[in-house]
């Protein structure tokens, strides 16, 4: 059997990822006529969580129904903000590969690929540099965020250079839609002005992409967004036990002492789990008007949250383990995907160097 075939036969066996009703909840997506192709990614900086499910797998799952998708791994954006522990990228990347194909991201509908297996990106980057200047990269919300939160004596020229890079991750594949939460927003705007440039500036060879904005979800904690730094998340390869001590733990309305006191569901975050997460949606409303009339306590709440929750979770760990115990597999996905984005990469590049004419010594070049 070609490789090809042994994939595609790996890929019919998985187990099935939870149905689109589950998923589904909540989704605010209106696909445009216009969008061809979706790029969107995450750094592989360690597990992904519920806040990464509900911001922007979930999209990715709708979009690849409908149009041509690229996830990528975006490893070389890991340097921006750390310059050590290299070595724990691997296992991190094979940690998110897991985390996507578990949550049902088909590599038979979309390109899984690895930054720095394509190069060519870091070439295109380069060449959108020259299109940005100093004080517009400053500008950008994050790169302060990024400097006070992680503690940095000052931004790196890499971290300067962030969005830009992702801007070049965009471009490479001509993606018109990347659906984001609101944080990256701002990295959108400015792949727009940049693709708007070269494309005045020579050209048009670009997009310039949409942004549907996926939601926040706030932690555990109720206080601040998820985010796997914090500690207050639940992975999505956590196991049962763990969800439900997770849940326990969770903030509710700090002013109802008592169960007979009638409570907030609005902005509560265990309501707020209830609505993404919960599918028995009968259940919900009941709960909801019981706590609102201080008729249920904080523990029944939780519990029925914890079970839906592992309900939710359930054929998600099912396909995480059955990808974790073939990992050659998923290894052949990660390098069909990239020799797949590497090809675009450099269609693009060629393209653009034209646009540019920048093609001086390049016909008798092979290297
Ligand atoms: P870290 O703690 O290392 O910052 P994180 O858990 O915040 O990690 P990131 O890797 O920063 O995750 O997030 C990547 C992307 O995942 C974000 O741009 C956003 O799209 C999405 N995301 C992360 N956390 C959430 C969340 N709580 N709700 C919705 N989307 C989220
Ligand atoms: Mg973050």
């Amino acid at each position: 059997m070609s490789v090809e075939t042994s994939l595609k036969a790996a890929l019919d066996e998985a187990p099935v990822p939870p149905a689109p009703t589950l998923w589904r909840m909540n989704l605010d997506l209106q696909v445009k006529p216009t969008w061809r192709r979706m790029l969107t990614g995450d750094r592989p900086t360690g597990p992904l969580h519920l806040g990464h499910y509900v911001g922007s797998l979930r999209y990715r799952l709708a979009l690849q129904e409908r149009i041509e998708c690229f996830v990528i791994i975006a490893d070389l954006h890991v340097l921006t903000t750390r310059t050590e522990r290299l070595e724990e990228l691997e296992a991190n990347v094979r940690e998110v590969v897991l985390d996507y194909l578990a949550v049902g991201i088909d590599p038979r509908k979309t390109t899984i690929y690895l930054q720095s297996l394509v190069p060519e990106v870091l070439e295109i980057a380069w060449l959108f540099m020259s299109l940005v200047s100093v004080p517009r990269a400053q500008r950008i919300p994050t790169l302060k965020q990024a400097v006070r939160d992680l503690q940095l004596e000052s931004a790196s020229v890499a971290l300067l250079s962030y969005p830009i890079l992702q801007a070049a991750d965009i471009l490479m594949v001509k993606g018109d839609v990347v659906p984001v939460s609101k944080d990256n927003a701002s990295h959108i705007e400015l792949t727009r002005e940049i693709a708007r440039r070269f494309n005045r500036l020579y050209r048009p060879v670009f997009p310039e992409p949409d942004s549907p904005i996926g939601p926040l979800l706030v932690g555990l904690d109720g206080q601040k967004k998820a985010s796997k730094s914090l500690g207050n998340v639940i992975l999505l390869s956590d196991d049962a036990e763990t969800v439900r001590r997770k849940v326990r733990s969770m903030f509710t309305d700090p002013r109802r002492i008592r169960a007979d006191i009638p409570g907030r569901t609005r902005g509560n975050p265990v309501f707020i789990y209830h609505d993404f997460f919960n599918d028995d949606r009968a259940e919900v409303e009941e709960l909801k008007q019981r706590y609102r009339r201080g008729r249920v306590g904080d523990v029944e709440v939780k519990e029925r949250l914890a079970r839906a929750i592992n309900r939710f979770l359930e054929p998600i760990r099912q396909r995480r383990a059955y990808f974790a115990s073939r990992p050659a597999l998923v290894d052949e996905i990660v390098y069909e995907g990239s020799r797949r984005a590497r090809a675009e990469a450099r269609e693009t590049l060629q393209e653009m160097r034209e646009a540019m004419g920048l093609t001086h010594f390049r016909r008798g070049w092979t290297s």
